[in-house]
């Protein structure tokens, strides 16, 4: 399916999904009796695979052996087929030819790596706004500074950059964009003031790479890392592509079978590579389902996933904020992607969730979205409701949100 003949553009302001994805048109039993299509407004947890992924890894499936190790033509052909797809990962985010490509099981799996392969002494440098996963592997640290971020990414930059100034650090680690209020973070801007006070800049691109394309050597971006699962392909896959140098000398990420190039009883010679980190036998399949979603996302139109995200967005938004009885938390900032939050005051957000899975099968997030801290400075201490489009949502599934709230708020106590 090419995605330009997957767009289905529907009636004057409908918005159609960009790209084919599978579990589309899934019937779901609502609690008031009878069935409804689900609308999946929470893409930015996990996004459904594109089907472009699952015909790949029905193609794949029959051809998948132990890698690197057997000499049988199933090992070589899944051999070439796990280092094709860190290529296509690679060239997805434009990394250096001396970069490492270190496939992963997710963002969490390859920061907890670069938090590891810091050089002795390095001090490093986060904001208290991040996701957990970019701020608890540092944190761990004494060598870690955690500034306060701010409620938008002009006050977290400015913050950042001033820290910066003082020549401290040896890593300044962020995410590309906010999983609670979507919004985008300057990240050229960024990587300048962290490579002008000689400070190397990696940058969590899980929500911000289903969204746009970052090019590690056009943005400056050191080290990044990306999660499978939230670019439209299964979970179990990530990477961590970056400089060579610090992981090349980083203690293991994991130690086991095909990290190695010697092992005595009193001594290990390590790989070093991708190999280094990538210890046991690899996910091959995981890999190629990334891989294929890279090339699918890459090779959209230029400017249609924005075009199609940011319709969503302001039309989602917009109803938002007609409906009395719903606070929209910053909603309207410089850059942002499809992730929006809201409140609805005098209910709590768990059983308004509740609802319109029950009610009217739209599936949404609820909670403090594993960003306590910036929940918390953004006044979501008891949590808040993310409405999140991808590349498979439509304008209806955004309409039938608001519609459902809609009638919630309409509908008294
Ligand atoms: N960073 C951000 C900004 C996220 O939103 C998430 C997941 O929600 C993660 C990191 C962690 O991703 P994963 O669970 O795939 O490791």
């Amino acid at each position: 399916l090419s995605p330009t003949r997957s767009r289905c553009p529907g009636p004057s302001g409908a918005v159609g999904a960009l790209l084919p994805v599978v579990g589309a048109g899934t019937l779901v039993p609502l609690a008031t009796g009878g069935s409804t299509t689900y609308a999946n407004l929470d893409n930015a947890a996990s996004a459904p695979a594109l089907v472009a992924v699952a015909e790949r890894v029905a193609q794949v499936l029959p051809h998948y052996a132990s890698v690197h190790r057997g000499a049988g033509w199933l090992s070589r052909v899944s051999t070439a087929l796990f280092e094709q797809a860190r290529e296509g990962v690679g060239a997805f985010v434009g990394a250096r030819p001396d970069d490492l490509v270190v496939l992963t099981r997710s963002t969490t799996d390859a920061l907890d790596l670069l938090s590891r392969a810091v050089p002795a002494g390095g001090r490093v440098l986060v904001a208290d706004v991040e996701h957990h996963a970019n701020l608890l592997p540092w944190q761990r640290s004494a060598r870690t500074t955690v500034v306060p971020g701010g409620v938008d990414a002009e006050e977290t930059t400015t913050r950042l950059e001033a820290e910066l100034a003082t020549g401290r650090y040896a890593l300044l680690t962020v995410a590309g964009a906010s999983n609670v209020t979507g919004e985008v973070l300057p990240l050229r801007r960024l990587a300048c003031a962290a490579h002008d006070a000689g400070t190397r800049i990696a940058v969590d691109g899980a929500q911000l790479l289903p969204h746009r394309r970052v090019d590690v050597g056009r943005d400056g971006v050191d080290y990044l890392a990306l999660s499978g699962h939230k670019l439209y392909a299964p979970f179990g896959s990530g990477a961590l592509v970056g400089r060579r140098d610090w992981l090349d000398v980083a203690e293991p990420y994991l130690a086991g079978g095909g990290a190695t190039l010697d092992v005595r009883h009193d001594d290990v010679r390590w790989a070093t590579g991708s190999d280094r980190h990538e210890a046991g036998s690899p996910n091959v399949v995981g890999a190629v389902a990334l891989a294929q979603a890279c090339t699918t996302l890459a090779a959209l139109a230029p400017g249609a996933l924005e075009e199609h995200e940011g319709a969503l967005r302001a039309r989602l938004v917009d109803g938002l904020e007609t409906l009395t009885g719903v606070e929209v938390v910053r909603p309207r900032p410089r850059d942002a992607v499809g992730v929006v939050t809201c409140t609805v005051p005098g209910r709590s957000v768990s059983e308004v969730a509740a609802y319109l899975s029950a009610e009217h099968g739209i599936g949404v997030r609820d909670g403090r979205f594993c960003a306590h801290r910036f929940a918390d400075a953004l006044g979501l201490a008891d949590g808040g409701l993310r409405i999140s489009t991808g590349v498979g949502t439509t304008g209806a599934e955004v309409d039938r949100l608001l519609d459902a709230l809609r009638r919630l708020v309409t509908s008294g106590p």
